[in-house]
């Protein structure tokens, strides 16, 4: 509906009866849907995201449905398919301690549970689960953190299902208001989707399934800020259903609600992961993030998967002209060579040098392109560089792959190479960003695991200058506590304890006393062009009350901005 609200017109909803009426109402002006969008869970929901990321409520349930095609409202909906035939399923959460319980909370229960399968064994528990829940006559939502290429994961559970099934990833506005619709009428059982596939409107839901945690494509960046495993958990709360999340290695986040025993842990015996796992050594870099022992193994290699983390050919170090470091002359950023044209790697502009004006530097070599031309001469096999999503494919024997993370995709069971090779993680954990090194230690997982396991000649080579890293260390070991246990400490040191809400509190310099009398478990304040920026760390029992006191400062004028989550 459309609403007069000082003096402007905008849009609403209605969400249900009033307790009290207040002193002036207005008439709606206009009703522009008489489709009830959120049923009663997701409106819970939506009060739960605006006060845990602090938004208005209309930007939280703003978030959920797709925008509206009005003509869809009154299109015949689609038939109620029936459910189809029930595949075979793989019984293998059955043989994973603590892999019963989760298959009978799947069919008539709730909680939450951290699930680490066995490499081969991504697609088969989550289709296990996803059955059970639906045996229970109850429904599944199933997140991916990609659509391009679709999970291997993903595409299992949507085949199985059948018809029972909405792939909901992406697509025109038409087709996915469609699909809201269809999915509000009860249309399927199973929801596969990515990041707003959280929301999937399904009555009588037993399961949302989170695959690949450590992801990044969980984060939403749009407001309202959010992580789709914590919506996914306070979903599955509200409405009575499992939460599960699951990887071969997942976020710290996880791992500490599994410490704290907010999640229950379900994985197979540590006998079994070790079988399992791929053989892993380590060798110092040399030049160009190279070294002797990777080239005679990539030589005598029957396939491969070369990972790295820079792209491009080299990096600019000065100008050949006048010798000046090498600078963007437009922003100061690095200039990089790629596809043949110096650029910054920043805002992209063509690169010349700011002193002198030239558009020749001296580079340095390396990098996913010069990598490429390394390794066309040290194998006979054909080589293929991938560094977008689209262009992934799987390794298999006869062939080389010299990819960047986004080459890094859940192809499901493939045929093992004899070398995964990572090139450069001592750069790849450093990035910026908290989460940093989840990210580098679940990628290394999901390229190693492609070696194939252990005891057949086979090897993933890490080029490391730090083995005693606890990223490194955890992918030798294959045990991605080593790191959790590690971060767990290194966040708390840092003032940012895993699974404790974090903000951004943008306001005048009255907001800094504001925020310390709410005795918060760290706050960092600084001051840049007038206004006092704070990142404060809060308890997560104290979400409501620093919500309540935020919109108060909001009103009184002490702050102007918050943000959630912005260290990660
Ligand atoms: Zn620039
Ligand atoms: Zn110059």
């Amino acid at each position: 509906m459309s609403v007069s609200f000082h003096g402007r017109t905008v849009r609403g909803w209605v969400l249900g009866p009033a307790a009290e009426r207040p002193a002036r109402v207005l008439p709606i002006r206009r009703v522009l849907s008489r489709v009830p969008i959120l049923d009663d869970h997701l409106l819970g929901l939506g009060r739960w995201m605006a006060e845990r990321y602090v938004v208005p409520l209309s930007l939280a349930i703003g978030a959920m449905p797709p925008p509206r095609v009005a003509s869809e409202e009154t299109a015949p909906a689609g038939e109620r398919s029936s459910r189809a035939i029930e595949p075979v399923v793989a019984r293998k959460l059955e043989r994973y301690r603590g892999g019963p319980e989760l298959l009978r909370a799947c069919a008539e229960g709730s909680g939450a549970f951290a699930v680490r399968p066995l490499p081969d064994d991504e697609a088969d528990v989550c289709l296990e689960a996803v059955w059970a829940c639906l045996r229970g006559r109850r429904r599944a939502v199933v997140v991916v953190p990609e659509a391009e290429p679709l999970p291997a994961t993903a595409r299992a559970v949507a085949d199985a299902a059948g018809d029972a099934a909405m792939l909901y990833i992406g697509g025109e506005p038409r087709e996915r208001y469609r699909a809201w619709l269809d999915m509000l009428a009860g249309r399927f059982d199973v929801v596969v989707g990515t990041r707003s596939a959280v929301f999937a409107p399904l009555e009588n839901l037993g399961l949302i399934w989170v695959h690949r945690d450590a992801h990044p494509g969980h984060r939403e960046e749009r407001a309202p800020r959010h992580h789709v495993r914590e919506v996914a958990l306070a979903r599955a709360g509200i409405q009575g259903a499992v939460c599960v999340v699951a990887g071969l290695s997942t976020s710290t986040e996880t791992a500490t609600l599994v410490e704290r025993g907010s999640m229950a842990a379900v994985r197979p015996s540590r006998a079994e992961e070790r079988a399992a796992s791929p053989l892993v050594e380590t060798t110092p870099p040399e030049r160009e993030d190279r070294s002797p022992r990777l080239a005679r193994l990539l030589r005598d290699a029957d396939g491969a998967f070369l990972l790295v983390s820079r792209l491009g050919y080299g990096v600019a170090r000065s100008c050949r002209r006048c010798s000046e470091p090498a600078r963007c002359a437009r922003c100061v950023g690095p200039v990089v060579l790629r596809e043949g044209r110096a650029s910054c790697a920043v805002c992209r502009a063509a690169a010349v040098c700011p002193t002198c004006g030239s558009e020749r530097f001296a580079v340095e070599r390396g990098g996913t392109e010069r990598v490429e031309e390394w390794a066309r001469h040290v194998t006979g096999l054909p080589v293929t560089r991938v560094e977008s999503g689209g262009d992934a494919l799987p390794p298999k024997p006869g062939r080389v792959i010299v990819g960047s993370a986004a080459a890094v995709k859940d192809f499901g069971s493939t045929q093992a190479v004899q070398l995964v090779a990572i090139l450069d993680p001592d750069r790849a954990r450093r990035r910026e960003g908290l989460s940093a090194p989840d990210q580098a230690l679940a990628t290394w997982m999901e390229a190693a695991r492609w070696a194939g396991p252990r005891g057949r000649g086979h090897r993933v080579l890490v080029q490391t200058r730090d083995s005693g890293d606890p990223a490194i260390q955890a992918l030798i070991r294959w045990d991605p506590e080593v790191l959790h246990r590690a971060e767990r400490a290194r966040r708390r040191a840092a003032g940012f304890p895993p699974a404790h809400p974090v903000y951004r509190v943008v306001g005048t310099a009255a907001s800094a006393d504001a925020l310390a009398s709410l005795r918060p478990v760290h706050l960092l304040q600084s001051s840049v062009g007038g206004e006092t920026v704070s990142l404060i760390t809060i308890d997560p029992d104290a979400v409501r009350r620093f919500r309540e006191r935020v919109v108060a400062w909001v009103g009184e004028g002490i702050v102007t901005r918050v943000e959630a989550e912005p260290q990660l």
